[in-house]
């Protein structure tokens, strides 16, 4: 009898009771094994639930959209269901494609995630998906767009928004959309479900680019759709994920449950060093404005107060002497470092004018609150001391 390679390791270890790994393990594999025949047509079938191909699940992706899943529903009364995908931008593409066909819209707001809004122009406009863009925090204009267009069938928004931190009230947004049969989803990136839980507020949907805080670390790029409605999420969700090849990988996911452990003291200590680090820059005669939630300064404080535990680590801040101060603030800055990217332990800064909206018209991004002088800060963990230092020498 040859040996059957493929096999040989596994089968020692199968059924064996007393090998429990204490952590999560990476399954590195394509598919798996059927006992018998029986078992397979039943399992293909969807008789029996069980484990097939690697794109359509595996254990390692699914521990931790279950545990994500898990923090999202926490202490409220109910149960939800998250599938992992490939990136923030994969879940985003993956729950529009599977709840929109051509000839609905999408009601949304104009400050959303920069790759969010080019999805919906570039991709999902021509596939006849129209998005429909508008000031969520005006709900006289919301509800009256509602009322006339029965094609808007899905509410997105994103609350805290990029750049400027603008909020907009989840819970009222989520009533208003459902008294017009219409679906919500919330990209709950910037908060996390430690600091904010939508579903507590009626959110049908919540993805996340898990690449950001829930990671934390920025070694993996992967994102989560969490959904309440479990029938939807397996018919249309799960099923448009698994044709459509946008699934995670185990060993991003692998990365993501390492970060998951650490979440909350990172949340409490980013939310921390940037309550600090706003209040300093408040005080400072060459930043003009300071942009974070937090500050009862801030023009959705409230808002935010109503639904987030606490303030999380982004801000933006505005040099009162523009352009110019900007780029001299990027090039003097030490300890922070100059990524395009958010969430790490890492503190880091951008400068949206010359990096991420340096092909958006001026005057479009002035509206939306992208001065010249902006500078975006994503706080990390560090001593605060040390960041409020590099950034004080930083402005001169
Ligand atoms: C980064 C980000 C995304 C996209 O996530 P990727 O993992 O980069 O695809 C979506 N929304 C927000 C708010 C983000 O910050």
């Amino acid at each position: 009898m040859p040996i059957k390679f493929g096999s040989f390791c596994a089968n020692e270890f199968k059924n064996n009771q007393t090998v429990r790994p204490h952590q999560l393990p990476i399954y590195a594999t394509s598919s798996f094994e059927f006992e018998t025949i029986e078992e397979g047509i039943d399992i293909f079938k969807g008789n029996k639930k069980g484990l097939v191909y690697g794109r359509y699940g595996n254990p390692t992706m699914e521990t931790v959209a279950r545990k994500i899943a898990a923090m999202e529903t926490f202490d409220l009364d109910m149960t939800a269901k998250g599938i992992m995908t490939s990136s923030g931008m994969s879940a985003i593409s993956t729950l529009f494609l599977s709840l929109l066909k051509s000839g609905d819209n999408v009601l949304t707001q104009g400050n959303l995630y920069g790759g969010t809004t080019e999805l919906l122009k570039k991709v999902l406009a021509p596939c006849g998906i129209a998005p429909m863009f508008t000031d969520l925090q005006d709900l006289n204009q919301v509800e009256q767009l509602l009322r006339d267009n029965p094609a808007i069938r899905l509410l997105y928004f994103e609350t805290p928004a990029n750049p400027t931190m603008a909020c907009v009230d989840i819970e009222q947004l989520c009533a208003l959309a459902a008294k017009y049969n219409c679906l919500t989803a919330i990209d709950n990136t910037f908060c996390t479900p430690y600091l904010q839980q939508p579903f507590k507020y009626g959110a049908d949907f919540i993805i996340h680019s898990t690449t950001k805080f829930l990671n934390g670390q920025g070694n993996s790029i992967a994102g989560v759709i969490i959904g309440r409605d479990l029938e939807l999420m397996e018919k249309k969700v799960w099923v448009a994920m698994k044709l459509m090849g946008t699934n995670c990988n185990p060993f991003d996911a692998w990365l993501v449950n390492n970060g998951l452990k650490t979440l909350a003291i990172r949340m409490d200590r980013h939310s921390e060093n940037a309550q600090q680090i706003a209040e300093y820059l408040e005080g400072h005669e060459k930043v003009a404005r300071v942009n974070y939630n937090g500050l009862p300064s801030h023009p959705d404080h409230l808002i935010a107060k109503k639904q987030m535990r606490q303030f999380g680590g982004m801000l933006s801040f505005e040099l009162a002497d523009g352009l110019e101060a900007g780029l001299r603030f990027m090039n003097a800055i030490k300890l922070c470092t100059l990524a395009p990217t958010l969430g790490d332990v890492d503190t880091l800064v951008l400068h949206p004018a010359s990096s991420s909206h340096i092909n958006v018209d001026r005057d479009l991004r002035l509206k939306n609150g992208i001065t010249d002088g902006l500078i975006r800060l994503s706080v990390g963990i560090e001593d605060v001391e040390d960041l409020i230092g590099d950034i004080d020498r930083a402005i001169g």
